[in-house]
């Protein structure tokens, strides 16, 4: 294995460039990465996927680039990619978006939220991360930096499949970019357990109203599909209309159609799915 460790974002940048066509690992906390180096299968219960082997890899330490910062910039937060879920859960900044909180709140224990990055449970693309629907119904964009320059992806539009992103081998997360908006929103997860415990679905929904009638939608589920989802079609059949329990029933109904649960330790697809309408159900009201 060859670590390096660089001390600015460039310094990051050309390293990754250099050795794009090796086997390279971008660390952050690494609570993610280590439990793919070390963790036991047949112990774990968290980790069940393929080990990581370390020959001949390249690991590229984020940690020390200059890349946890939080800023407030009045109509939006712009979050440094390495900054941790108990800086961000500290800062005064994350009361002008109220659901990522509750998100990050929920995500794994303290001492996990210690070291855990922002950028590492986007980055990790797993379809259960918990800040993704929240930044989802934010309109979160994703900024995207390497050797060329930079670029800047809606979140939603960054997946592309478990484990799996649209980022090329030499980019990294640099940073994420939250707007403030003025609607309510809901973040809602569901695990075996209160605390400490992966979602078994999750979700988020924003909302603003205008008297009874709701705009501006965004809805945002996780762990349903092979990667985080923006319901679309359950935003269209929202919009334009009040919240009644037709309207929330029959949006409940489209999101279950949109997903394409699996069934694993952690629960059936046909579970999830069920989930699925209530989460949707019980975040838009929660946005009234
Ligand atoms: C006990 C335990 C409980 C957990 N509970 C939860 C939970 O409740 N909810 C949840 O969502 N997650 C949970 N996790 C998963 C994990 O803690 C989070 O996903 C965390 O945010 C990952 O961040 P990290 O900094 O540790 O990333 P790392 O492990 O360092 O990296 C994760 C992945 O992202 C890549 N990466 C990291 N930063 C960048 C970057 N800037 N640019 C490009 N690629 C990058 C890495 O190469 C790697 O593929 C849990 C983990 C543990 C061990």
């Amino acid at each position: 294995m060859f670590y390096h460790n660089p001390k600015s974002i460039s310094e990051a940048l050309k390293l990754l460039d250099s050795y794009k066509d090796e086997d390279l690992v971008v660390l952050a906390g690494g609570t993610d990465v280590v439990p793919k180096i070390n963790t036991r299968p047949e112990k774990s219960g968290y980790f069940d996927g393929e080990l990581m082997d370390l020959d001949n890899k390249r690991v590229v330490y984020l940690g020390d680039a200059g890349l946890a910062y939080i800023k407030d910039e009045g109509d939006k937060l712009v979050i440094g990619s390495m900054t941790t879920m108990t800086e961000l859960l500290e800062c005064e900044a994350i009361d002008k978006v109220p659901v990522l909180k509750e998100a990050l709140s929920q995500l794994a224990g303290l001492t996990v939220r210690n070291i855990a990055t922002i950028g590492g449970n986007i980055m990790n693309a797993s379809p259960a991360a918990d800040s993704v629907p929240a930044l989802i119904v934010s309109d979160a964009k994703a900024v995207l930096a390497s050797e060329a320059g930079e670029r800047t992806v809606e979140l939603y539009q960054l997946f592309a499949g478990p484990g799996e992103t649209c980022a090329a081998k030499n980019e990294i997360l640099k940073e994420i970019i939250v707007p403030v908006k003025p609607g309510k929103a809901s973040f809602i997860k569901f695990g075996r357990r209160n605390g400490e415990s992966l979602s078994v679905v999750n979700g988020a929904a924003y909302a603003e109203f205008d008297g009874a009638v709701c705009k501006n939608a965004v809805v945002a589920l996780g762990a349903v599909a092979p990667t985080p989802l923006r319901a679309e079609a359950v935003e269209a059949a929202v919009n334009g209309k009040e919240l009644t329990d037709d309207v929330l029933a029959e949006a409940a109904e489209i999101a279950a159609g949109l997903t394409d649960a699996i069934d694993d330790k952690r629960g059936s697809g046909e579970y999830r799915t069920k989930l699925v309408k209530v989460l949707v159900k019980r975040a838009l009201k929660n946005c009234q």
